[in-house]
Formats: C-alpha cells, sequence, structure tokens
C-alpha cells in the first residue's frame, strides 16, 4: 500500500557507528567535537566545531551515551544547585 510508506513521518537518520537508518524520535544524539588543525606543530590553524551526530539505540548503549548525558545531567545539576 502506498499510504504505509508514508505513515512514519519521522525523518530517517544514520546511525554515524553502524550506518544503520533509524527514525530520528529513536536515535540518540549526541554531540561530538571535531578538531582541525593544519600544522601540528603551531596552533595558528586549528579551530573545533561542534557536530551532531546520531547512534542508533544499541550503539548508544555500546558506546555509553547514555552514561555520559546521565554523568552531564547531573553536574549541571550540582552547577545549577550552587
Ligand atoms: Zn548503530
Amino acid at each position: 500500500m502506498k499510504g504505509d510508506y508514508l505513515r512514519g513521518k519521522e525523518q530517517l537518520v544514520n546511525c554515524s557507528n553502524c550506518g544503520r537508518m533509524v527514525p530520528r524520535n529513536k536515535a540518540v544524539a549526541d554531540e561530538r567535537v571535531i578538531r582541525f588543525s593544519t600544522d601540528v606543530r603551531a596552533d595558528s590553524v586549528s579551530y573545533m566545531t561542534r557536530r551532531k551526530v546520531y547512534y542508533c539505540i544499541s550503539c548508544a548503549k555500546h558506546k555509553g551515551v547514555f552514561e555520559r548525558k546521565k554523568e552531564q545531567a547531573q553536574r549541571a545539576a550540582e552547577r545549577y544547585d550552587r
């Protein structure tokens, strides 16, 4: 049926670890800092950029994304307390 294909309007994203297609609402978003550098010696031409990456559930578990997120949340909460 044609309609079945469009039923899940959720956008699909690629898991950046295993490449599986997962619906956006089921994927785990993580932020990765990428550092570019054109010269190893000098830190003149280097900059960092943040890129949002998505993992499927199993990869997120495997990579400890949940743990990291929990830690971050705890740290944020501590900061908020003070
Ligand atoms: Zn995956």
